[in-house]
């Protein structure tokens, strides 16, 4: 199965696709707590349960 991981900006509500790029190279660092909405620029913070699957994915 191939699952796709969306995050909705908590600001304007513009979903962002987190590619599985995404997934490994920023929410799984754990130096990263942020990510910024590509609508509005607002900067949403990454979920607790986003960086576990993102863990659990790389
Ligand atoms: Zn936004």
């Amino acid at each position: 199965m191939n699952y796709k991981y969306l995050s909705f900006c908590t600001s304007c509500g513009f979903p962002t696709e987190l590619t599985k790029h995404i997934l490994h190279h920023y929410f799984s660092n754990h130096t990263v707590n942020v990510f910024y909405c590509h609508h509005c620029h607002t900067e949403n913070k990454i979920p607790t349960y986003l960086k576990k699957i993102a863990t659990e994915l790389t």
